[in-house]
């Protein structure tokens, strides 16, 4: 690699290195067509296989039974804060919403516009730093389904657990951990993430739905709101962002070939286990999140003050510890370590802190 820089970034974030020099290698002629994936037709045969083995990547990967689609949308995770709604409610429906951060917060606000969206749990008064158990939860027996973001990303609070909501169904917001466990997936009626965290880059979202959600999307939506119209044309009711596919593939092959879904957890856990063992071991960093709702994807903390917080994150920097300014909203410091992210990198960011520690405590 040219560039030694480690990517804490949250989104936009690192992608596996083997993955950029494949798709480097490719850039100007894919598959000896003299073409870019960038400039050939997304009604050619090269792209539709593209799209589908990107969509067979993420069924291997989860384990994805027949009665559910894969769909590649626009808009990022964002615009599924109103596509769904959109689908599913109205003024006479309702849904439950779970909130135990600021992505969650987004939706439910979203999902009001459009029909009766009734957040049944929060955490915002504690600061969005716990995860409810599954016996907390009280869902409205006749909501049309219930949302909940599996990892918040800017409070780095994560569900431990697949949400249990018996014949409701459940769709969650899993943009910061698609991908980085094995999940089961029979409790999802529809997973959806924007790429850039550990899919591929952004602007373009991942919708997983199961078929007796799909049927319920009625027909007179305009087609591009409309998650039946999707899985009819196949995700290319108009352009798709083909570049964006292309590596979604790229990038479930590299998980394949590095053992799965079980392999990620695995190498994610040790990352996560050694970041927050080091904040544990001294009162000069603080972590956010409660223990029991820690995320292995994204490790927020806080220093003594707002000064050394900004100072941290300047000398770390300076050393190539690039993206770990906490999100604007909440300040302090945040390190993302999604699947791509090595452990040497960790390691590294362990090492500064004791050192940062030792000159500033
Ligand atoms: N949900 C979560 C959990 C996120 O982390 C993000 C982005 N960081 C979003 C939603 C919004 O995603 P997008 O920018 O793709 O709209």
């Amino acid at each position: 690699m040219i560039n030694k820089i480690y990517n804490f970034s949250a989104g936009p974030a690192i992608l596996p290195a083997e993955v950029l020099e494949k798709a480097q290698a490719e850039l100007l002629s894919l598959n000896n067509s003299g073409m870019s994936v960038m400039e050939i037709s997304h009604r050619s045969e090269t792209f539709e296989k593209i799209n589908q083995d990107a969509q067979n990547g993420i069924r291997d990967l989860l384990g994805l039974p027949h009665n559910y689609k894969v769909l590649f949308l626009q808009g990022g995770a964002t615009f599924q804060f109103l596509m769904i709604p959109m689908n599913f409610l109205s003024a006479e429906i309702n849904a439950d919403y779970i909130v135990n951060g600021a992505w969650g917060k987004k939706a439910v606000a979203e999902a009001k516009r459009f029909g009766r969206a009734e957040t049944i749990f929060s955490s915002a008064e504690n600061g969005f730093k716990s995860i409810p158990v599954q016996s907390e939860l009280k869902f409205n027996r006749n909501a049309v389904y219930v949302h909940y973001t599996s990892n918040e990303t800017i409070e780095g609070v994560e569900f431990k657990y697949d949400l249990n909501a018996g014949e409701i169904p459940v769709v969650c917001d899993a943009s910061s951990n698609i991908l980085s466990k094995p999940i089961d997936v029979s409790k999802y009626a529809l997973i959806y993430a924007g790429a850039q965290k550990n899919l591929g880059p952004s602007g373009v979202t991942v919708v997983i739905i199961r078929d007796d959600l799909l049927e319920k999307s009625p027909q007179n939506l305009p087609a591009m709101l409309s998650y039946q119209a999707f899985a009819d044309h196949n995700s290319m009711i108009n352009t798709p962002n083909t570049w964006g596919i292309y590596l979604i593939g790229l990038v479930c092959n590299w998980i394949k070939t590095k053992g799965g879904l079980a392999a990620m957890q695995i190498a994610n856990e040790k990352k996560a286990q050694i970041l927050y063992d080091t904040l544990d071991q001294t009162e000069f960093y603080r972590g956010h999140a409660e223990k029991s709702a820690r995320s292995m994807m994204n490790v927020t903390f806080r220093l003594p003050s707002e000064e050394l917080e900004k100072k941290f994150c300047a000398e770390a920097a300076e050393i190539g510890l690039d993206g770990l300014k906490g999100h604007r909203s909440v300040g302090g410091v945040r390190a993302s370590i999604y699947n791509a992210f090595p452990l040497a990198g960790v390691e590294r960011l362990i090492e500064f802190m004791r050192e940062f520690e030792c000159r500033n405590g």
